[in-house]
């Protein structure tokens, strides 16, 4: 459906849980944050009750994130019976990886179409302290068991901070090179955790300057609608494509809503407004009932953001959003 500023909004991005297996500097405190209660947590029954509402308003793209969605038991039949509802055109999943060598097979065989995974440096101890902890081995591994099992786009996160991965941006060039793997280069946003680090923040264009990239190589307009621009050099099998949250507004074509973990629909990333579906869920509403909610939420999307203005402090995390 349209929100009342003309934008088509047919892209929801499911967070499933809160919880991870790692915790990325700019994402979660070391400490951990304390998990949603699980009885606070949707069920799958309860999501994909409120997936085939959103069918209804003309949602067709669906994005299952987290924390770390591939951590949450059950994960393989929420996605095939999600595959399965009618109106679900596109399923996607956000993922850092971890998990995907023993997985990928089985995600596309349940019928997931797509993959994004996070992985902001290929350096091994770079990795184990951006994520504290964690083993890029694993990723790398996982990321090409994902192309062999026809995930298609394979597309690659990498968060930019400055004096932490700024020195190894032309190595993904050559991932993209040799692989129909699509990276993203992603600006810093200055949310939860991060709402603090502006300094760490690199803006897209200076990206480019460290990647050399000119601005005349041809640009694919591929991997539909999302707010990267992407760049695919001659001889490139992949692109390269970048995220920019702060310096170059996407708000105009914005075209996603997003539902947490616990059941609160957010019309915008980096905006307090939820709306609570949960209550509704659990408390009888009929399917028309959550269905205006539904529509509610999509209706009053804001114009746009004020990341430039405001940092979201005291808010959610990333990982509690789904990025
Ligand atoms: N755990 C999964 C993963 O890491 O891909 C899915 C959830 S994670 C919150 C989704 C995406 O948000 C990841 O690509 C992550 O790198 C990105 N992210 C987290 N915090 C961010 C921030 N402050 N600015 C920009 N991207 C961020
Ligand atoms: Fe976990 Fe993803 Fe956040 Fe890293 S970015 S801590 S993997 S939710």
């Amino acid at each position: 459906m349209q929100d009342q500023f003309r934008r088509q909004i047919d892209y929801l991005r499911i967070s499933i849980t809160d919880r991870c297996n790692l915790r990325c500097i700019y994402c979660m405190p070391s400490s951990g944050v304390p998990w949603i209660p699980h009885e606070d947590i949707l069920s799958f029954e309860e999501i994909l009750r409120l997936m085939r509402i959103s069918t209804q308003l003309g949602f067709r793209r669906f994005r299952i994130t987290g924390g770390e969605p591939l951590v949450r038991k059950g994960i393989l039949d929420f996605a095939r019976e999600s595959a399965r509802l009618p109106g679900v055109d596109d399923l996607m999943i956000t993922t850092n990886g971890l998990l995907l060598p023993e997985m990928a097979f089985d995600l596309k065989a349940a019928g997931v179409h797509r993959v994004n995974i996070s992985l902001d440096t290929m350096d091994s101890e770079r990795f184990r302290e951006i994520t504290r902890g964690g083993d890029v081995s694993k990723v790398i591994q996982g990321i090409f068991r994902s192309l062999e099992a026809g995930l298609n786009p394979v597309k690659i996160n990498v968060v930019v901070v400055r004096n932490v991965n700024t020195q190894e941006l032309p190595s993904f060039l050559t991932l993209a090179k040799q692989y129909p793997l699509h990276i993203r280069f992603i600006e810093l946003m200055p949310i939860g955790l991060s709402s603090e680090r502006r300094a760490d923040f690199v803006p897209i264009e200076e990206m480019k300057e460290i990647l050399e990239l000119k601005q005349d190589v041809p640009k694919e307009d591929i991997l539909g609608g999302g707010p990267a621009e992407y760049f695919q050099p001659p001889g490139y099998k992949g692109s390269v494509g970048f995220i920019s949250a702060l310096s170059r507004h996407f708000c105009t074509t914005c075209n996603r809503i997003r539902l947490t973990a616990d059941g609160k629909l957010r019309p915008c990333l980096h905006s307090k407004h939820e709306i609570d579906m949960r209550e509704g869920l659990r408390n009888g509403s009929t399917d028309q009932e959550l269905l205006d909610l539904f529509a509610r939420a999509v209706w009053h999307k804001p114009a746009e953001h004020h990341m430039n203005e405001e940092a979201l402090q005291g808010q959610r995390l990333m990982s509690q959003i789904g990025g």
